[in-house]
């Protein structure tokens, strides 16, 4: 061919080298992509090993009518300082946190994106960061996200009395990611955390399923952001197993095309929800029924009844004089699990505590007022250590020790982030010290948590 390298050959080049040079920073695969729209031939692959047919004689056999996994060793995919399990939003302030004070950390996460409910959940509104007449108490890592969300047009930052700000799921997304990049934490995603790995009543890391098959992790501290308490139960910790509203969020478009001529008259319909950063497109949030959110029958059933509800309710506001060009855009891609696991810890949080506002010697983060119009109220460490003697596991999020009272106080994104970052940055420190987590030096923390902009009361 003359030297002459034809389109295939150079996006198969730079697909080898992994370079991305000579396509104005666009990648060998996303040029492969744009290539296919007019390349039929443009699409290739190559086989990385022969496939062997072969029982591994780790498969679960069925023995006398029982299934039984036999005894096996697991490949170990790597070592950290700080494990951090669940990419939601206390998962991404407990890496962040944990990286910025100079600990190995590795973040894992079984969706394709970090976020949790705040974005896969499609759960857009911050509340619960401010306090009566008007100061913000939730701050750190928290806050910065909400402030590169601002210089992005990615949320609509709205702290009026009454009012809370508003973010954009995919701006969101996006900021999580450049976070924990920029800080330099190792993250994995479509991975599932299934199980802790302990040496005696220590944890010492976490297995793995994901498509390169069941794997550990080892780690000197593990943090628990699954939002469901997944580690700690697998460890062994002591917990409360609840059930909770479950709902699913949608998102509608179109509500500037309403024809507000044509709907004169008539009584605006149900649903229509809460605005966003996106012109014409609202959030609608769903309460959902009592359910059990670690049952997968009942999680199937609802995200099939709650589908069926939002698609006939859009058709209903679309059956209404003026409402014609209202739109579903999407069902949130998880479904909005609200509690299903709290952690007895060394110190459960209580309604009685929050109401006669008691201070605690170990606060590390501070909520605020999410309903009613109160004062602050403190988060101390030990509602994030496990009460019993299991070691190096720290809750964070919304499965922290409190009472099912206080659920509704402890499970909103801001409290989710400010015990987000306490957890990391406690994981940091006992790293630093080489002590267990239960024994973290209180006033150190403390001290590293203000230096990362935290706000202690
Ligand atoms: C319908 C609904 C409406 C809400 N409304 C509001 C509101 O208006 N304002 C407000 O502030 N809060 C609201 N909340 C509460 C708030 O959204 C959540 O409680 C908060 O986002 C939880 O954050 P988290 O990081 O603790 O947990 P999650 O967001 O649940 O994150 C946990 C992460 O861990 C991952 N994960 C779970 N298990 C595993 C595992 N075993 N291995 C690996 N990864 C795992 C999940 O995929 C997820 O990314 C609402 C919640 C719901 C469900």
């Amino acid at each position: 061919m003359g030297g002459v390298l034809s389109r295939r050959d150079l996006i198969r080049i730079l697909g080898a080298s992994g370079v991305a040079a000579g396509l104005g920073g666009i990648s060998a695969a996303s040029a492969a992509d744009a290539a296919s729209t007019d390349d039929p031939d443009a699409f290739q692959g190559s086989v990385i090993k022969p496939q062997v047919i072969q029982p591994t004689g780790s498969c679960p056999a069925l023995v006398g009518g029982k299934v039984i996994q036999p005894r096996r060793e697991l490949p170990v995919l790597g070592q950290t300082d700080v494990l951090v399990v669940g990419g939601g939003t206390a998962g991404v302030a407990a890496a962040v946190a944990a990286r910025r004070a100079g600990a190995q950390v590795t973040l894992v996460e079984r969706y394709g994106h970090l976020g949790g409910q705040w974005t896969g959940g499609l759960v857009l509104v911050v509340v619960g960061h401010i306090v009566k007449g008007g100061k913000q108490v939730c701050q750190g890592i928290g806050e910065e996200m909400l402030g590169r969300l601002d210089k992005l047009g990615g949320a609509i930052i709205d702290r009026q009395p009454g009012a809370n700000p508003t973010v954009d799921a995919e701006a969101l997304k996006y900021v999580m990611v450049e976070m924990v990049q920029e800080a330099g934490v190792k993250t994995l995603l479509h991975c599932w955390g299934v199980d802790a790995v302990l040496d005696g009543n220590t944890v010492r890391g976490a297995v793995f399923e994901s498509k390169s098959g069941r794997q550990a992790i080892l780690a000197k501290i593990v943090v628990d952001a699954t939002g469901d308490g997944d580690l700690l139960a697998a460890a062994g910790a002591a917990h409360q197993r609840c059930k909770y509203n479950i709902g699913l969020v949608s998102r509608i478009g179109n509500l500037d095309k309403i024809d507000k001529a044509r709907a004169e008259g008539l009584k605006e319909p149900r649903g229509l929800g809460a605005r966003t950063p996106v012109p014409g497109v609202r959030w609608v949030n769903m309460s959902g029924p009592e359910a059990d959110g670690l049952d997968v029958s009942e999680l199937s059933r609802l995200e099939i009844n709650h589908r069926r509800f939002i698609w006939q309710s859009v058709q209903k506001i679309r059956g209404t004089r003026g409402y014609e060009a209202v739109r579903l855009l999407e069902t949130a891609p998880q479904l909005g699990v609200r509690v299903t696991r709290l952690l007895e810890g060394v110190t459960r949080l209580t309604l009685r505590d929050f109401k006669a506002g008691i201070r605690f010697e170990d606060v590390v983060a501070v909520g605020g007022a999410v309903a009613a119009n109160h004062a602050e109220w403190q988060i101390p460490y030990r509602a994030l250590v496990p009460k019993n003697s299991v070691e190096n596991v720290l809750a964070a999020g919304r499965c922290i020790s409190a009472e099912l009272k206080m659920a509704d106080m402890i499970r909103v994104i801001p409290i989710c982030w400010v015990t987000g970052q306490a957890a990391g940055a406690a994981a940091a420190v006992a790293v630093a010290d080489a002590c267990p987590a239960r024994q973290v030096n209180v006033a150190k923390l403390q001290q590293l948590l203000k230096q990362q902009g935290a706000y202690l009361g």
